[in-house]
């Protein structure tokens, strides 16, 4: 690792083999992924019809820029909006890159000529918007803010929901939020007061964006979270799960008429790899859906969750989240802290999310079998945190 920037403190393991929620590293031992790569890979590891989709592309044409028309960036924009409702799809590599998009967007929007513009975006406290100068300055959490500035101006912290409505001013153009904060500790926003906000917010011409980096492509059941909530925001971010591991980013708007030739682009974006798996993820994960295949995982993995808790009241307040977007909350953080070092131990990948969270995000794709070794494995592990 002498070779590379000091970035990720890593634990020592180099894998060599995946198949949907087990890893193997080199010398043969198997892990259960409750992370897919941070909610990336969608449809599990070594996933054939995936891999299928990515070989017939890379034998033909991988990319060719945005300068000609690309049928693969069509047809997964077509499937984008047909979820969202009516609008279209910008396609980039990343979150964060779909977030400065919505950004552009929303500050252009703000442009009315004769009038003085509207820029200001107020986000949440303890939100998580990415690592770009723009997007970190989004995230609500001061300690992104050590080193980095000075940051663009125009972005206000509001401390919750409710709070939005005090920091709305004639400057404001957008709010932008997560419905379920991922990195701050999974904490899902009461279903009621978002709807009154959108509900709001198009009254007062603020647009609405919503981060659906981390919920989006069914992590919560449902298709975008916005779903899950019913309601239609300006503006939804997408990437972690949409490529299965391939990079894309995309924003999905009913803005359409804000960006014009010119105003921004991506030379990587939406390119034929990129967008021919996100097809290949959303149409595996279509039919999880409708053939209540994934449903079925999602309610198995919450009562498992759910034992746990109960079995370990010393250890955890509540579950938290919705789909496969989970968390167990301790009541201490260094117990959450000794959790994951101790599961890992057990060959048994969870993550950490804000101040006290364990974190799940397993494939959509696990089985009942990878579920039941995986907990197992937890129950172990806890087993050794108690003592
Ligand atoms: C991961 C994440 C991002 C950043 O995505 P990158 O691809 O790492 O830039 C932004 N917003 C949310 C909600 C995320 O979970």
């Amino acid at each position: 690792m002498q070779n590379l920037l000091n970035t990720y403190s890593r634990f020592d393991v180099k894998f060599v083999k995946g198949k949907n929620a087990v890893l193997t590293d080199e010398n043969g031992d198997e892990y259960i992924d409750f992370t897919s790569g941070i909610g990336v890979v969608s449809v599990g590891h070594g996933n054939e019809r995936l891999a299928n989709a990515i070989c017939d592309q890379a034998k033909n044409i991988i990319h060719i820029s945005n300068l000609y028309r690309i049928p693969p960036q069509e047809k997964i924009a077509e499937i984008l909006v047909r979820e969202y409702g009516k609008g279209g799809v910008f396609f980039c590599n990343s979150g964060a890159e779909a977030n400065e998009t919505a950004l552009k967007i929303a500050r252009k929007y703000g442009e009315v000529d004769g009038k003085p513009k509207r820029y200001k975006v107020i986000t949440l406290e303890n939100s998580f918007h990415g690592r770009t100068i723009s997007t970190l300055k989004a995230t609500g959490q001061s300690k992104f803010h050590q080193y980095f500035g000075p940051f663009p101006d125009g972005f206000e912290y509001a401390k919750d929901i409710n709070d939005i409505y005090n920091k709305i001013d004639d400057k404001t153009v957008a709010v932008m939020i997560e419905l379920i904060q991922g990195e701050g500790g999974v904490n899902p926003f009461d279903k009621e007061k978002i709807q009154k906000l959108s509900n709001e917010l198009k009254k007062r011409d603020v647009l609405l964006i919503v981060d659906e980096v981390q919920t989006g492509i069914y992590r919560t059941g449902e298709f975008y979270a916005s779903n899950l909530y019913e309601i239609t925001p300006d503006i939804i971010t997408l990437a972690k799960g949409l490529g299965g591991g391939v990079p894309i980013g995309a924003v999905v708007t009913r803005l359409t008429d804000v960006l014009k030739p010119g105003d921004h682009g991506s030379t990587f974006g939406g390119n034929y790899l990129s967008t021919r798996a996100g097809i290949e993820v959303c149409e595996i994960l279509k039919e999880e859906k409708i053939s209540g295949r994934l449903d079925e995982r999602i309610k198995y993995f919450e009562d498992r969750l759910l034992e746990i808790a109960k079995e370990f009241p010393n250890l955890f307040d509540t579950v938290s989240g919705y789909g496969l977007m989970k968390a167990l909350k301790t009541h201490k953080s260094e117990t959450r802290d000794e959790i994951v070092k101790k599961a890992f131990e057990e060959k048994l990948l969870v993550l950490k999310a804000g101040s006290n969270s364990v974190r799940f995000l397993p494939p959509l794709t696990i089985t009942k079998e990878e579920t039941d070794e995986g907990f197992d494995r937890l129950k172990t592990a806890l087993m050794k945190v108690n003592e």
